[in-house]
């Protein structure tokens, strides 16, 4: 329920700003994006990966970088009762690694291939799209510096984002480089845009000496203006060796017919990347329209204590992917419905009911008992309410002591008396 909508009978205990609920009738898309997330991933080599929902504040301002906006101002950050500073994980790929070197991962295997699916916290503005408490799923590659393990992870974010979010969607792509080539780069910036900072806002001027490369991420148009005319162009100031690792990525994508464009001012914002970035967007999705980004971070691993280990990953919002199928029409899960209604006409024959119903449910089928001890004719139109399509009817006590329950086909309305032992083996080759 949105705040223009209050329900006054949850004023006292509302859910907080930015977070949301997942209600029964939204689970079955949920269900279906973590089956397809599961099923790509595998098919991939990819395997899951499940990290605490909290770890120590430190490794998110080593591993992310005390300059981002990220660790300045968004993380739920507290102490607990022995004083250690703990937060709430505002993104994934820093406890990976940690997970990656605490349990020598990288000795099984010279490449770790992982993925992982969860909620994270953001202390942000909330907006539509843009949430406090949200889930993304994602993945890390580990172990190789070669540009088909890029390609490899593009392809599979463009394959899940399409299957998921339906529509047009758009993916940008560039290179920032690596670090010795970037530090050029960053003062040549600098100096391009030093004299503009006087008509800079507060945060872009703070951004300018600390980190000018999270200036691209702007949304203000004077300023995206100003970087694209005076701006220089990163992936024109890289190293040779970086130029050609972007060229191979391009061919790869190529190869796969994957659409993308080149985009030099696609910079990610956190500090561990290097070389490759990309994004992913939905334009039905407004101002928050990116579903996905990632990119190559080479220095990470050696960053958090471990040996010098290339990575590439990308992650993907989840509530932004639903949102974009819904808004373009895509195909909804289906509806998760029983197979039959288990109904009883009488109080007495409410334990042979209770007790069939569990051989229905052993025998493989899902069952919705009567619990209510409504009239017959108000269980059935329960049983049509929930899309059951079957009702056992537990029809009078002469029956049930032969053994017998009327099955009744709620679509076609067609009732037979069968023996109890029959009903699962009946009930089940209709389904088909
Ligand atoms: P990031 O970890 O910032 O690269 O974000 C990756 C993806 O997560 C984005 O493309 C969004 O789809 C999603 N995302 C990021 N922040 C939020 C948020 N506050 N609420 C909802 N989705 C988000």
């Amino acid at each position: 329920m949105s705040p223009a909508d209050p329900n006054p009978r949850a004023e006292r205990f509302s859910r907080l700003k930015g977070t949301h609920d997942i209600l029964p009738a939204q689970v079955p898309a949920w269900r279906h994006l973590e089956k397809t997330v599961a099923d790509v991933m595998s098919r991939s080599g990819y395997h899951e990966i499940r990290t605490p929902i909290f770890e120590r504040t430190e490794l998110f301002s080593r591993g992310v970088g005390a300059q981002t906006d990220l660790v300045g101002k968004e993380m739920y950050t507290f102490e607990d009762q022995g004083g250690k500073s703990l937060t709430l994980r505002p993104e994934l790929t820093a406890s990976i690694v940690r997970a990656y070197l605490q349990h020598n991962l990288d000795r099984d295997s010279p490449l770790s291939r992982l993925y992982y699916l969860g909620p994270l916290f953001r202390q942000e503005r909330p907006q539509k799209g843009r949430q406090r408490q949200f889930h993304q799923f994602g993945l890390e590659a580990l172990g190789s510096p070669h540009p088909e393990q890029d390609v490899e992870v593009i392809s599979i974010a463009w394959e899940l984002c399409r299957a998921l979010a339906g529509g047009e969607l758009t993916m940008r792509i560039n290179t920032i480089g690596s670090p010795g080539s970037r530090a050029g780069y960053l003062d040549l910036l600098r100096q391009s845009l030093e004299p503009f900072k006087a008509g800079m806002g507060e945060n872009d001027a703070r951004r300018l000496a600390t980190n000018p490369l999270r200036l691209f991420d702007t949304k203000d148009p004077q300023m995206r203006a100003l970087l694209q005319e005076h701006a220089p162009k990163i992936s024109e100031h890289v190293s040779a060796a970086d130029s050609d690792h972007y060229a191979a990525v391009q061919a790869g994508l190529d190869t796969l017919d994957i659409p993308f464009a080149s985009d030099p001012t696609l910079v990610r914002g956190l500090d561990y990347y290097t070389r490759t970035t990309f994004e992913i967007t939905s334009p039905v999705l407004g101002a928050q329209d990116a579903l996905c980004g990632g990119g190559r971070y080479d220095g990470l691993v050696a960053q958090l204590g471990g040996p010098s280990t290339p990575a590439v990953g990308f992650a993907a919002g989840i509530e932004r992917l639903l949102l974009a199928a819904t808004e373009s029409g895509h195909e909804p899960a289906p509806a998760e419905t029983p197979d039959v209604y288990m109904a009883a006409t009488g109080d007495d024959l409410i334990p042979q009911a209770t007790a069939l119903t569990h051989e229905l449910r052993k025998g493989g089928l899902s069952v919705v008992q009567e619990v209510m001890r409504r009239s017959l004719k108000a269980q059935l139109r329960e049983a049509n309410r929930l899309g059951c399509r079957f009702a056992v009817i537990m029809g009078d006590t002469a029956g049930a002591n032969k053994g017998m329950a009327v099955v009744k086909n709620m679509t076609s309305g067609e009732q037979t008396e069968l023996p109890l032992d029959e009903i699962v083996a009946e009930i089940r080759s209709s389904l088909g």
